[in-house]
């Protein structure tokens, strides 16, 4: 999937509001920029296919995503 530069700089707004770590350094250590859990490889295993590539795409964990986007469609930032 070809990632849009103005979806990655929104990303980058959206995740500089939860935590001031970058997200690429962030993502380097497998930490979630919500609520700043490191996720394991056995508790990544346990997502959903979506929640896997939310937390690849968004660098927030699986419930962080659901409670940040709950309401929304998530077509926006998943594309297809
Ligand atoms: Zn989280």
């Amino acid at each position: 999937m070809q990632r849009e530069p103005e979806l990655e700089h929104y990303l980058d707004l959206i995740a500089s509001k939860f935590s001031t770590t970058p997200r690429q350094e962030a993502r380097a250590r497998s930490e979630c920029l919500g609520c700043h859990k490191v996720i394991t490889d056995a508790e990544f295993a346990t997502w959903s296919e979506a929640g896997q590539r939310e937390f690849d795409i968004s660098g927030f964990c699986e419930p962080c995503f659901d409670a940040l986007f709950a309401d929304d469609d998530e077509s926006w930032i998943l594309g297809d």
